[in-house]
């Protein structure tokens, strides 16, 4: 795909946006602010393969599964986790065995994850590491310009609300986000990323070009640019075992991102470009 980097820049750009008028941006959270998940895609896989061994009676080999299991984690990633656990159960159910409510596999998907995520808060909280080292980089200061720019910012994260609630709090980005977090549900039709992009959209009376979205999952950009909202694609190198980045920024490209960057160490540059400030 054709782009022009923003002049003395290595940000790319896709598509002719108008600057200057955006007024509220809403941000993705994990691998585009947050790595306190990072390496969730090495616990998820696994367990699902687990599950279809043991609640399956497939012959299919531990590589044919991983395949499968690789290819539909990848595709619903940015969506709410309750998404990927169902497609599980349906696979489960395909292969003839009898899956559990696919709420208990999120339960139990967040069970093996936490210990991962408890060390990385308690190294925090212990001066062992710093919040820069759990934060895409430069996020923070991005964040902080943007707020100082009386700038909405938010968040719409396909992770648990209360999670991301906590975990924005321990990166210290909370106070940025004064225009609200927001995250899933147990109640999970309740909430999605474009319920939130409507609600902006409405409550503000906004035109596309008044609202950014930025994020590392095509989701978000799908989302945004069905609603002629700006897009930046963040193509954020997260670390799994499964080579699942190797298209992430391809990918982000094709459903519209109209700007992307690896992450926001240009973020003051951005900034200029994208309020013409
Ligand atoms: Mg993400």
């Amino acid at each position: 795909m054709k782009f022009t980097y923003i002049q003395g820049t290595s940000i790319e750009q896709y598509n002719e946006i108008e600057t200057g008028f955006i007024k509220h941006v809403v941000f993705d959270f994990d691998g585009t602010i947050s790595l306190i998940r990072d390496g969730w895609q090495n616990v998820m896989v696994p367990m699902m393969i687990e599950f279809l061994q043991t609640e399956t009676d497939t012959k299919e080999s531990q590589e044919e599964l991983e395949s499968i299991v690789v290819e539909f984690v990848d595709r619903l990633t940015g969506k709410q986790t309750i998404y990927q656990m169902m497609q599980l159960a349906e696979e489960i159910e395909k292969r003839g065995g009898k899956p559990q409510d696919p709420l208990s596999y999120k339960d139990e998907y967040n069970n093996r994850l936490l210990p991962i995520v408890e060390k990385r808060i308690s190294d925090l909280a212990d001066g062992k590491i710093t919040p820069d080292t759990l934060r895409v980089p430069n996020s923070f200061e991005f964040l902080k310009k943007l707020y100082e720019m009386d700038i909405q910012c938010y968040l719409a994260s396909g992770t648990d609300v209360e999670f991301v609630k906590n975990e924005a709090n321990l990166l210290g980005v909370s106070d940025f986000l004064n225009g609200g977090i927001y995250g899933a549900l147990r109640e999970y039709k309740k909430f999605s990323k474009e319920m939130v992009i409507q609600k902006i959209l409405n409550d503000f009376n906004l035109s596309g070009n008044e609202l950014l979205i930025i994020g590392d999952g095509y989701v978000e950009i799908q989302n945004a640019k069905a609603v002629n909202a700006i897009a930046v694609g963040v193509a954020s190198v997260e670390d799994n075992i499964y080579n699942m980045n190797a298209d992430k920024r391809e990918r982000l490209i094709r459903v519209g991102a109209d700007i992307i960057i690896d992450d926001f160490r240009e973020g003051d540059e951005l900034t200029r470009f994208l309020f013409n400030s």
